[in-house]
Parts: structure tokens; sequence; C-alpha cells
């Protein structure tokens, strides 16, 4: 049964407290050039029903096979109840399972710990979520407005533009997809995703923020829809991962420690905006604790909260090579957000409800590693949670009681181009990683291709078998 509360949204400036209608469509705040979130101006309404409504709807629905609640959609009340099922995007995004670690693993660390796989999202990381959100919006616009044109944008190197194409491509007229890439910037992987969906990618000589300052000038005078982060619905579907693993764990949310890696810190916004409305609503009685982590190379929201709370001051920073690529950003756009809904936590949650921890880069690339021998799928940002749980139990921030729930933001195999620096040891020094043989693996030649050439075939197999047989000691 398709949900039938309806309500109104606005847009409410981080940065001036305007409020603007969802009806339009707003990229940043018209007034100030702020960044927004969504609310639902009857959200109060939602909570009169009590939380054990709520959690009993959101368990029936798990059991749905409507494709339109199959995904983020599942808790469609806490998330955009302004559209109509024919608006609704689903290509099998969300509901990402949580692995837990093995005992080893486990005893390793001293913890017990899980990795929530967003690399499990079809485009292969959580960036899924929040495209979801905003293409059913726009798709509730076309609709409303009767648009026989519009035209989505965004300036990426990675995820966004993979995840940005693939929508476009599946909702097809009249929504059209253009990427705009720096040329030469971009590993063939990151650039094979937007072109093998049929987006128009454009490259422009320079640097990723040079394109990004084409496309907000683009935004700002033509009628296209921006799809960088600043853009608040894609904010709003990313709540769906606080959602899921409040309902993995049957609510229950006590003793958790959730940790996100940071970078232009939208998803962490997501998941502490998520987090705070299941709790709002009573949804949840316990507010799990949050953990940002961040790379010493590129850790301005890091240095912001290790200031005491009288003297903080932002600063952006310069960024160096990070492998921790996706996060590698010096002066995140959803800043202003953190900044606001991390009061809100800390007020809730208590003191130690939210901190942020630092990480090295040799710490990041081992821990993914060193996860990834204990089959879990984690890209670097993921490699760059465990490595901050592991920062937090060595400053004693988390205690062994508590279970780290670990958020993988990609699939390990967008990112192979580390490992493979890492077991070649070929990375360039600003990165200042040493490999330990400890964690190399390389394929090992069994013949030469010149041994093989003198061979014919019949001895060549019984010679390589012989060659294998002593190699593993059968
Ligand atoms: C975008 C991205 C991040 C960083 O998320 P923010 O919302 O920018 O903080 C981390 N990991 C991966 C894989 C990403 O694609
Ligand atoms: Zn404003």
């Amino acid at each position: 049964m398709f949900p039938e509360y309806r309500s109104e949204m606005e847009y409410v400036c981080q940065d001036c407290s305007s409020r603007y209608s969802a009806m339009e469509l707003h990229y940043t705040c018209p007034s100030c050039g702020g960044v927004f979130l969504l609310v639902d101006k009857d959200f109060d309404s939602l909570g009169e029903k009590g939380g054990q409504h709520w959690r009993e709807m959101f368990d029936t629905r798990a059991a749905c096979k409507d494709p339109a609640l199959s995904g983020i959609f599942r808790f469609y009340e806490l998330m955009a109840p302004i559209l109509e099922r024919e608006d609704i995007v689903w290509l099998g995004e969300a509901q990402t399972p949580i692995i837990n670690s093995t005992s080893k693993l486990e005893s390793e660390v001293g913890q017990k710990l899980a990795f929530k796989n967003d690399g499990q999202n079809p485009s292969a990381s959580f960036k899924d979520r929040g495209m979801a959100c905003a293409f059913s919006y726009l798709q509730s616009m076309v609709r409303r407005q009767g648009w026989d044109q519009i035209l989505t944008v965004c300036a990426s190197t990675g995820d966004t533009s993979a995840s940005a194409a693939m929508y476009a491509a599946y909702v097809g007229d009249p929504i059209k997809s253009v990427v705009l890439l720096p040329k030469g910037k971009v590993t063939p992987q990151q650039l094979s995703q937007p072109l093998g969906s049929g987006a128009t990618v454009l490259e422009l000589p320079g640097y990723f923020d040079e394109c990004m300052m084409v496309v907000e000038y683009l935004a700002d005078n033509y009628r296209v829809a921006l799809l960088n982060s600043k853009n608040s619905w894609r904010i709003l579907g990313q709540e769906s991962y606080a959602y899921e693993i409040a309902q993995w764990y049957d609510w229950d949310l006590s003793g958790k420690v959730v940790y996100v890696p940071i970078g232009n810190a939208g998803n962490i916004s997501a998941v502490l905006s998520g987090f705070l409305k299941l709790y709002q609503l009573g949804i949840i009685t316990a507010l799990p604790r949050v953990i940002g982590v961040q790379s010493h190379h590129a850790d301005p929201v890091y240095r912001y909260y290790s200031q005491t709370p009288e003297s903080r001051e932002y600063q952006p920073v310069d960024v160096k090579a990070s492998v921790a690529q996706a996060a590698m950003i010096g002066n995140p756009v959803s800043f202003p957000r953190v900044r606001t809904l991390v009061e809100q936590y800390l007020d809730k949650g208590g003191r130690d409800s939210f901190t942020v921890v630092q990480v090295e880069e040799q710490e990041i690339i081992e821990a993914m590693l060193r996860a990834n021998k204990y089959g879990h799928i984690a890209c670097t940002q993921g490699g760059e949670c465990l490595a901050g749980l592991l920062k937090s139990r060595s400053e004693g921030l988390v205690d062994s009681g508590e279970t780290a729930i670990l958020d993988a933001t990609a699939h390990t195999l967008k990112f192979q181009d580390f490992q493979e620096k890492y077991f070649d040891n070929d990375f360039p020094p600003e990165y200042g990683i040493e490999p330990k043989p400890e964690y190399v693996n390389r394929p090992e030649a069994v013949f030469s291709d010149e041994v093989r050439g003198r061979m014919e075939k019949g001895e060549y197999i019984v010679q390589s078998a012989r060659e294998i047989v002593k190699k593993l000691g059968l």
C-alpha cells in the first residue's frame, strides 16, 4: 500500500534561516548563497503517532514488493512526502547489508565491528541514495510543471558523476545529464561510468574547483539542476543510511558507534540529521555515537572540532594527495550543515555523542587492505573508517563494550589503483606511504614466457602442474 500521508516541505537556509517552498527548484539560498536542509512543515505531527507505530510501519514495509517503497522510500514519511508513486525512481539503491567482521578481526581490533557496504549500491557508492531522491524530486517537478527539458549538471571526478549519469540514463526524456570533468585528472575507471551511461561528458582544462565554478555559473544563469552535494535533495536521500542502521539493529542504537568518512561533509550531515529525526519522533530512544574521520592530508573538520568550543574557528585547508580521494576536500561545502546539526546532536546525545578523529595516509590504506583480507569489500574511505576506529580506541574514545559500524562508502574495485600502488610500491612521495611486506600480495609467475616457448603443449601442462604442486606443498 502506497503511503497516504502528504505534507509541505521547505528549504531552510543554514546561514540566514530563510525558508523557501520545496515546490521550486533551489540549489542554494537566493538571499545569501548558503546551503539548505529540507524540512517537512508538519514533521511534529508524525510524532503524535508514537515510535511504535513507525517502527511497525517500516518493518512491515520491509516485506513489501513495490519498487517505489523498496529503496530509500521505505521511509517515505521521513523522506519526501510530496512525491507520488510515479515520481519515484528505484535502481536497487539502499537496503545495503551490514556485515559483521569475523571474530579474528574483532579480536585484533579489540572491538565488535561491522561494515555497512554502501558500495553495494547500483553505481557502487552511497551517492545513489541521494541521487535517487534528487531524481525522484525532478520527476515530480516534470509532472507538476510540465517541463519539456531539464538538464542535470555536476562537476565531479568520481562517484557523483557516475551516479548522476546512471539515474539520468534510466529516467530519460526530458531529463538529460551533463558531466564536467577536469581533463586528464580522472582515471579511466572514473571516466568509464558516465561514458557508459551515455552522459554528455565535457572536459575542461584545469582543476576540479574550476569545473565546479563553471557549473555554479550555469546554475545561476540557466535552468539546470545542479547535482553536487550542495543540493539538499541529495542530503535528504542520504539520511536513509541512518534509518537503515536503526532498523537493522531493531531500533536499539544504545552502545553503537557509527564511523563516517568526511569529505564535502554531505554524508555526515545526512547521518546526523537522520538519527536526530528518528530520535525526535521517538522511533529510537538512544542516539548512537557518531565519529567522523579525516585524513591528515584533508582535515578542516577535524581541526575545527579539536579546538576548545569557545575558540573554534573554521579554516579551509590546502589538501595534499590522499588515498581517500573521494574525501580529499579542503573546504567542505556542507560545513554549515555540520555545525548546526552537531550542536543539536551534542545537546540531545551528550558530550561524547559526536567527535572527529584524524588518521594518516599509511593507516588508511593498511586498514583497507586489512579489512579486505578478512572478506570485506571496503574502499579506501571504508579503510579510513577502520583506521578511525583503531585511532579512537588508542585514544580511549571508545570502549570494548561498544559496537562500531563502519561506512564502506564505495566498492573497493573503484579504488583499486591505490591497492596496486601499494602492492607495487609505486606511491608518489607526497602520499608518504611505505608498503609493508605483510600487506603486499602479488601474482607469482609459474613459468616465464620464454620457458613456455621451449616446451611442447603436453610437456608444458605436466611441468606447470608439477611446479604448482611444489609451490603449494601438495
Ligand atoms: C563522496 C564520497 C565520500 C565523501 O562524502 P561527503 O559527503 O563528500 O563527505 C566518501 N567516500 C566516497 C566513496 C564518496 O564517493
Ligand atoms: Zn540564506
